[in-house]
């Protein structure tokens, strides 16, 4: 899908409030089971290595005779935990959690590991994903007297699996029941006084996947988290799988199973890091691919290919390959900004996308730029950058987007925001590409997008650009200021 045209100023039309950043990731799981090992630190560095996945809270929970502590705090894995907690936290398995929350939610009260008393035991969970049947579970359970701490979806998981395993089954039992009773995207970590578990449902939205470092099995939602502790990468755990790994070892069980796949083709575009390999793909390679694909569809006679870092580099690459233009890093990124500095003031609200991105003028002027993004959800940030582009004498920019337009809102764990505020939902090309002041745009169309993952096409959801969800919702969850929680 594209439009070249003229540059013109804004198109004008009602601005929605887009606040211009990239939708993002709700959270990153690790679970380790390794009596001898400093699981505490193994975790630590697991779940730093999944901090892309979610920046607002961390955890650890860790399993030390019968009992489970837990250490949370709201912020980065760096900023929750120091030497001394990790010193302090001793024990043979452990799961962590890093995690963005929605708007409102983010509190202490809603940061994971949850960790549970309850007449059967002590009971650890970590959740990446989003239940779907959220309303009906959570009415369910307090017409029979549940009472809630948080706000999250993911205490409806541990409130079913603690009546379950009370109601005289085991626990791999009681997850099975949870399974079938639960709708929606959810790859689990799970920690009893026993086990640990790693569940995934049936559709597998959310990557999850096994490994082994020295015998001991780890399980994480990336494999990069394997990588950085050294762990081996062993396979994915399937959809619907339970993985129940303890002192006699690991056994797999297939707790609910469906004919269709759904992985969230997100993850490839934008949230995982390309440097992991999720259900048989490695995310560079596919970003690469989705770069020479684009070169393909949108042929454009410029001076230089240019990405917007990080997201957008390796799909530069592959179109630079595919095209043979130059490919140049026109826009230096600073490395340094976190999550944690301080935002602009109005007069200096240019400032917000210069700390983060400046563009290297002795390259840019007078030149044809194809521009390399990964994505275009609200569409603010795109402009400014187009802007700096300019002031540097940028002579022609197009943009072209690694991903089809974003026009659907998902319900799987993604925060693409409210449909309201999604710029393919609410312009036609032309108007997005005048909003953008680009004299090209492109988006990759989503059949190629699919012949990438050759052989497999039809194992991904797709939804936030066909709008066809793998899982019906109920008609009260299609309102995305209610998020799915309640
Ligand atoms: S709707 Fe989009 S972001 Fe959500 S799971 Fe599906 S592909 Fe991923």
């Amino acid at each position: 899908m594209s439009v070249v045209g003229r540059r013109s100023s804004d198109v004008g039309r009602k601005q929605t409030k887009m606040e211009g950043r990239k939708p993002r990731e709700k959270c990153g799981v690790f679970g380790i089971y390794g009596p001898g090992l400093n699981v505490a630190r193994l975790t630590y560095y697991g779940i730093f290595a999944l901090q892309h996945r979610g920046q607002e809270s961390a955890g650890i929970a860790i399993l030390d005779g019968d009992k489970i502590h837990v250490q949370k705090g709201m912020g980065l894995v760096s900023e929750v935990f120091g030497n001394s907690d990790l010193d302090k936290l001793q024990g043979r398995a452990a799961i962590g959690h890093v995690r963005y929350s929605t708007t409102g939610a983010s509190q202490l009260v809603n940061a994971q590991p949850l960790v549970f008393r309850y007449a059967g035991g002590m009971l650890g969970l970590a959740h990446n994903g989003n239940i779907t049947n959220v309303h009906e579970l959570h009415q369910r359970l307090t017409s029979s007297g549940a009472i809630f701490q948080s706000t999250t979806d993911s205490e409806i998981i541990v409130n079913l699996l603690a009546r379950y395993s009370q109601a005289s089954f085991s626990m791999e039992e009681a997850v099975i029941r949870c399974m079938q009773d639960l709708e929606g995207a959810y790859s689990l970590v799970i920690l009893t006084e026993k086990s640990l578990f790693a569940v995934r449902d049936a559709y597998g939205f959310r990557p999850l996947c096994l490994g082994v470092l020295n015998g001991n099995y780890v399980v994480a939602s990336e494999s990069c988290a394997l990588d950085t502790i050294g762990a081996s990468f062993l396979r994915d755990v399937t959809p619907g799988e339970i993985v129940t790994i303890n002192e006699h070892g690991l056994t797999s069980t297939q707790g609910v199973s469906c004919q269709r796949r759904a992985h969230c083709i997100f993850e490839y575009i934008y949230f995982a890091r390309p440097d992991s390999n999720i259900d048989g793909f490695n995310v560079k390679k596919v970003r690469r691919e989705m770069g020479r694909r684009l070169a393909q569809e949108y042929p454009v006679k410029v001076d230089l290919v240019i990405p917007v870092p990080d997201s957008g580099t390796s799909a530069a690459l592959g179109y630079a390959e595919a095209s043979g233009i130059s490919f140049e890093e026109g826009l230096m990124k600073n490395r340094y900004v976190g999550r944690t500095f301080i935002q602009p003031c109005q007069e200096m609200r240019d400032v917000g996308v210069r700390l983060k991105l400046n563009p290297v003028r002795e390259l840019l002027a007078g030149k044809r730029i194809v521009l390399i993004d990964d994505s275009l959800v609200r569409g603010t940030t795109s402009k400014k950058i187009v802007g700096m582009l300019r002031e540097c004498g940028a002579r022609e920019i197009h943009l072209c987007l690694s991903s089809p337009p974003v026009a659907h809102a998902c319900y799987y764990g993604i925060d693409t925001s409210n449909e309201k505020e999604l710029l393919a939902a609410q312009m036609s090309l032309e108007e997005i590409r005048q909003r953008i002041t680009v004299d090209g745009l492109h988006y990759l169309s989503l059949n190629s997008l699919l012949d990438i993952f050759d052989g497999k096409k039809d194992s991904f959801c797709t939804a936030c650009y066909s709008g066809d969800y793998p899982i019906a919702l109920e008609s009260a969850e299609i309102d995305r200021t209610k998020k799915l929680e309640f």
